[in-house]
């Protein structure tokens, strides 16, 4: 296993950078915040840790890309931003986007995410069929049909069978789709699928400075070995492109997993709907995790 270790000038550059104007701006942040995001370049550091490489097969050997710091985020003229009239993102089941879509794409939209349970990608020369979803104009659609622990078994349900050749923009496949149980595993694996791509949406290249829920990944233990959490690098740029307070979007985060299930209607029965519980056992560490950091925003 390699350990790659930046330097701590290195990972403070990274952070804070050496223009005037970007420092600047970093010291607008609060004392909490800049305590946590320092942790970066912090020797003895616990909360963020180094990227570790586990074998040729990990992201960073086989995709070789130049890394991106704060500075270089920033500068990026392409990135996009949200404005006060394009800032939600949606986030919808496929057969519902679908429906969306052929409305139009709401003006409020900065972007939207269709997410769905059906194998996407069977075969490479399924592409086309998406080809036309694409992150750079604020489109995306994701399956976490690999994501299921039932999906290497033979008669996974999700698995759309070839009856028919496609062609472009018809989407009948999805038709009676199929929701699995939503296990814990799941939940986290589909969360940072969603949070990474997100990221990409905003201009967030793969990470190589920490641990972090940026770094590209490979394969699904490479994807389960990496945190659900940001960087303090990642953060600062996810800041800069949001604009929110740190420890409000932890608490946030904390209410979320904390939070209760959801009632969903009784297929069989309109009127009678069931509760479903959150899955979250999976996410008690990244809870300790958050809370460590509130720790050391609000100290
Ligand atoms: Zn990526
Ligand atoms: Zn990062």
């Amino acid at each position: 296993m390699q350990v790659i270790r930046h330097s701590e000038q290195a990972l403070k550059t990274a952070l804070i950078s050496k223009n005037a104007e970007l420092i600047k701006l970093y010291e607008k942040l609060s004392q909490g915040e800049r305590r946590l995001l320092n942790e970066a370049f912090r020797p003895d550091c616990i909360l963020f840790q180094p990227i570790t490489v586990h074998s040729e097969s990990d992201w960073i050997p086989s995709h070789p890309e130049s890394t991106q710091d704060f500075e270089q985020f920033y500068q990026n003229p392409y990135r996009n931003t949200p404005s006060a009239k394009r800032s939600t993102i949606y986030v919808q089941p496929i057969e519902d986007l679908l429906k969306f879509l052929k409305q139009k794409k709401p003006k409020d939209a900065f972007c939207i995410v269709g997410i769905t349970m059906i194998d996407l990608y069977p075969k490479e020369s399924w592409n086309f069929v998406f080809g036309q979803a694409s992150l750079t104009e604020g489109m995306g659609i994701f399956s976490f049909a690999r994501y299921d622990s039932d999906f290497y078994s033979r008669n996974y349900k999700g698995q759309l069978k070839p009856v028919k050749k496609l062609t472009a923009g018809d989407y009948s496949v999805f038709d009676g789709y199929y929701t699995p149980p939503v296990t814990s595993t799941l939940l986290l694996r589909s969360c940072k699928t969603l949070t990474h791509e997100l990221g990409h949406i905003f201009g967030i290249r793969h990470c190589q400075w920490l641990q972090c829920v940026m770094q590209g990944s490979n394969h699904l233990e490479e994807s389960d070995r990496r945190p659900l959490e940001l960087c303090p690098i990642c953060i600062r740029k996810l800041h800069c492109a949001l604009g929110f307070n740190i420890a409000e979007r932890y608490k946030a985060l904390l209410h979320w997993i904390d939070g209760g299930g959801c009632d969903v209607e009784d297929p069989g029965c309109s009127s009678k709907t069931h509760h479903l519980p959150k899955a979250v056992e999976d996410f008690k560490e990244h809870r300790a995790w958050i809370l460590k950091c509130l720790d050391l925003l609000q100290q």
